[in-house]
């Protein structure tokens, strides 16, 4: 939903954008940033109440000491370091960004994801006319299309209609006739209607009235606005995400859109969403037996964890013996029991089966390096972001098939057929928290890492159900790059 240009009498951002020059616009979006840097703290990150926190009365600022004036080859250093921790976290948000194409693709396969793409991809002519005439990503329009409408071109809601879901005061302001009223009179007789002539009668008539039904001038206008936004934000990523949420929700100029998300919560994850898109038509269209294979394992289970774990190339564990050995070898590893230092407890009913097998209970409290390395990850950040005391509870980690037998009679929610626990690579965390602030700073880290691909999560009656990717360190240095 576009919700784009907030008009000022009959003066815009856009224009004004336009007709001023590009430095001043600079120095007017850095001065804004400082502002909002004193008032909110850009560095506090915390997602808990945010609004809420927002209300309360700021602490007073304390008056920021004097800089050190370096001079010479100090100078120099720290010139340098500052060029290079840039470049580092350029990076990192450049390649978290790549990851998310296919991290929040998720949602795109609902069991229709070659339908809607075909759908989508019939609009590709008029697309790629209004994309050049804008010189933009004619890619990035068609993934618009599909986020906002699925290539429905009818598709309305009162206030927001067409292919692209402009709103009317957007669409006026770049060049299209919209008479919302008689849209929505007209919209009323299609739906009573039966005569398929008459009906293609009143569209005709509607598309008049209103241009956002009609796909090739809706198309440019939204190619329109995408370009200006860019020329205002100076970046294409932050451009989609003002087609979602406004240019001035967007006044930092200096960060990219991926340092915006992942080191922070100031934006939602729409244009990853967009990104996502982008992904599922170049696939559609250059690697369909890539898709379809990509569609079979996402629909295998509520999660993406057996497209990032197939059933048929993951090794699993069939007896504790297994398990043993593994630990041995170090190819599972011990979870440390330091609450204190980890903030991740385990709980009572860990490995709790374990004396059916005649084991100890210990043997199930492991896990593949990597879901370890997240674990610990998810445990700290969340005690940081919340500052509660009181731990998470891992209630599940790695189990072998025999394990899995036993549990199935006791658990309604273990897997009868591929269990992820059995590769090592899942774990269950209990959704009993501290407080709501907790709760919401799990919910936020948890979005992070499933955007980053990292991880799969399923929400269970009891417990996070979580499922690590194997290359999950890998982006883990990168979120830390940028938080
Ligand atoms: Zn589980």
């Amino acid at each position: 939903m576009a919700e784009l240009v907030q008009e000022m009498g009959h003066d815009c951002l856009i224009c004004r954008a336009k007709r001023e020059a590009p430095h001043r616009l600079l120095q007017a979006a850095a001065l804004f940033g400082a502002g909002l840097a004193i008032t909110s703290g850009v560095l506090n990150l915390r997602p808990a109440h945010h609004r809420a926190a927002a209300a309360k009365p700021v602490a007073p600022v304390a008056a920021p000491a004097p800089a050190v004036v370096r001079r010479g080859a100090a100078a120099h250093l720290s010139f340098a370091k500052a060029q290079a921790s840039q470049a580092a976290r350029d990076n990192a948000a450049g390649t978290l960004e790549r990851d998310a194409a296919i991290g929040m693709g998720r949602p795109f396969f609902d069991g229709a994801v070659f339908t809607t793409a075909a759908r989508v991809a019939q609009w590709r002519p008029l697309v790629v006319r209004a994309a050049r005439a804008a010189r933009i990503d004619p890619n990035v329009l068609e993934a618009l299309v599909y986020v906002e409408s699925s290539g429905r071109a009818d598709v309305t809601n009162g206030v927001t209609a067409g292919l692209t879901q402009l709103k009317p005061a957007v669409a006026r302001h770049f060049g299209l006739h919209v008479s919302v009223a008689h849209a929505n009179l007209l919209s009323r007789r299609i739906a009573r209607s039966w005569n398929a002539g008459h009906i293609r009668q009143l569209k005709h008539w509607r598309a008049r009235y209103d241009e956002r039904f009609a796909p090739a001038k809706e198309l440019r206008a939204s190619a329109a606005y995408l370009a200006a936004a860019r020329t205002v934000l100076g970046h294409e990523d932050l451009a989609i995400e003002a087609y979602h949420v406004g240019i001035p929700a967007l006044p930092d100029t200096r960060a990219t859109y991926g340092e915006l998300y992942f080191g922070s919560n100031r934006v939602d994850d729409y244009a990853l969403r967009v990104v996502a898109a982008k992904r599922i038509m170049n696939m559609w269209r250059h690697h369909r037996g890539a898709l379809a294979f990509e569609a079979g394992q996402q629909a295998r289970k509520n999660s993406a964890e057996e497209y990032l774990h197939p059933l048929a190339s993951t090794h699993r564990f069939g007896k504790p013996a297994a398990i043993l050995r593994a630990e041995q070898h170090h190819i599972l590893r011990m979870i440390p029991v330091d609450t204190r230092e980890t903030h991740v407890a385990i709980s009572g009913t860990l490995g709790a089966e374990a004396r059916h097998l005649g084991r100890a209970r210990r043997l199930y409290r492991a896990l593949r390096p990597q879901a370890l390395d997240v674990l610990m990850y998810i445990g700290r950040r969340v005690h940081e972001l919340s500052g509660a005391r009181k731990p998470l509870i891992l209630t599940s980690a790695v189990r072998d098939d025999r394990y899995q037998d036993v549990l199935q009679h006791v658990n309604v929610n273990a897997a009868r057929s591929y269990s992820m626990h059995t590769t090592g690579y899942a774990f269950d965390i209990a959704r009993t928290y501290a407080n709501a602030r907790e709760g919401s700073a799990f919910q936020y880290v948890l979005d992070r890492l499933q955007a980053a691909n990292a991880i799969a999560y399923i929400r269970e009656a009891e417990a996070i159900h979580i499922a690590v990717a194997a290359d999950a360190p890998a982006k883990l240095k990168l979120i830390q790059t940028l938080s």
